[in-house]
């Protein structure tokens, strides 16, 4: 058993801590206002980072799902906006593209998304169905050489941003899991509408879309049936991605914690300098590390994808210890915590978005626990390895 990273890793960790720290750090705050990242996302594309995920042949690097993990987790480490705006590039849009997008269209985007000037937005949620998926209404009907595209899809990031819209879609109204397809939607597309605006806790801004008879190429079409099965595959990378967010603010939250316990007197002691304290201190500490072995272990796991229940079991994780390690390093700052004065707040904020997105901590819990109930073996142990 090797928990030791490699020297690559190592080495890409520090490339991107440099950069992270000295250019995307000073820049944090601006983003609360629904600001895209793009100078981020630049500076990110120059030592490679958005093109991690795209294969070489597309002149990305084809790096791993743990690659990517330790570079999100770097990033989100200073700022949360940066490390969501670089999922489509990392996350699930990129891979689904790589394995089902036509070949012109590949060559296409991922030039793009390899420069960090290729935005890809995905329209799953719908009103009334975000975790409820399998129940999604929006309809693509096939029309000679056409796809028409009906519906509406609602709380979608990077609307205003995207060229590319990766869309979840019933096809042909066939009913239940096995009717989902994906359909591509370019940018100013007649039809597409945004049609309510959000601004979130976290910052960015999210978006209801509507699709009012959007024609596309059939070619667009690149799933036609069984996409949730294709796409709950290619979801278990997100499931690695979106936790190590939450590991990344929670040691940001922590890195802050540490210097404020140092700095601040009271009773003519450090703060750190009392029990109550350092006992905090010590358990944000044992939260994170914990939370850093599941999900490099599930990140690990990844052939090409994650193993889903590592991944779960990851996520829910690593996102309730970013709540409870992020509310704690404000605590530790007292009031000025509450202030955006200090960057703990602006953690706490994106780190309560991780319990949310990409599979919420109760669809993890009961997927898990079904598991549980359905495989474990009636003499089983645990500790030698899944079962
Ligand atoms: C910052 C942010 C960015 C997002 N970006 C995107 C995007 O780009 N594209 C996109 O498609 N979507 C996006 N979403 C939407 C996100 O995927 C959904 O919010 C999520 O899937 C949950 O769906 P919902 O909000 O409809 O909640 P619901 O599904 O209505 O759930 C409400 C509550 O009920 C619980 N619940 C539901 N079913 C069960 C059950 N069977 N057992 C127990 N509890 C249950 C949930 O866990 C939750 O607590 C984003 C959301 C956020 C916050």
């Amino acid at each position: 058993m090797d928990f030791e990273l490699s020297q690559e890793q190592k080495a890409m960790v520090a490339t991107v801590r440099a950069v992270a720290q000295d250019r995307i750090k000073p820049r944090a705050m601006k983003f609360l206002d629904g600001t895209f990242p793009w100078e981020n996302l630049k500076d990110l594309a120059g030592i490679g980072i958005t093109g991690m995920a795209v294969p070489e042949e597309y002149g990305g690097l084809g790096l791993s799902v743990l690659d990517t993990a330790l570079v999100v987790e770097e990033v989100a480490k200073v700022c949360y906006t940066t490390a969501m705006a670089l999922m489509p590039q990392l996350g699930v849009q990129t891979r689904i593209l790589s394995q089902y997008a036509p070949e012109e269209m590949k060559r296409r985007i991922f030039d793009g998304v390899v420069r960090g000037e290729y935005v890809l937005a995905v329209c799953m949620t719908e009103p009334h169905a975000g975790t409820d998926i399998p129940n999604l209404r929006t309809n693509t009907e096939i029309r000679g050489d056409r796809a028409v595209i009906n519906g509406v899809k609602t709380l979608i990031s990077k609307v205003d941003e995207a060229q590319l819209f990766v869309v979840f879609t019933r096809v042909g109204k066939v009913p239940g899991r096995e009717g989902i397809g994906c359909v591509l939607v370019d940018r100013d597309t007649p039809g597409m509408l945004r049609t309510g605006r959000y601004h979130t806790m976290g910052g960015e801004y999210l978006f209801e879309l509507t699709f009012e008879n959007v024609e596309v190429p059939l070619e667009n079409l690149v799933i036609k049936e069984d996409g949730l099965k294709k796409l709950m595959n290619a979801f278990n990378t997100q499931r690695c991605l979106n936790p190590s967010i939450s590991l990344g603010l929670a040691e940001g939250a922590f890195e802050e914690a540490v210097k404020y316990a140092r700095d601040r007197t009271a009773f003519n002691r450090r703060i750190g300098d009392f029990q109550g304290m350092r006992w905090k201190l010590a358990e944000m500490y044992r939260d994170i590390e914990v939370g850093r072995s599941i999900l490099y272990r599930a990140a690990a796991s990844a052939n090409p994808y994650p193993d889903p229940q590592l991944a779960a079991l990851a996520k829910m994780y690593c996102n309730e210890m970013a709540i409870r390690v992020t509310s704690e390093a404000i605590q530790v700052h007292g009031g000025y915590g509450f202030t955006d004065e200090f960057p703990v707040s602006r953690f706490y904020r994106g780190a309560r978005y991780g319990t949310l997105g990409g599979g919420t901590t109760e669809t993890l819990k009961d997927l898990v626990g079904k598991k549980v109930m359905a495989d474990f073996p009636a003499d089983g142990f645990l500790g030698m390895g899944l079962f």
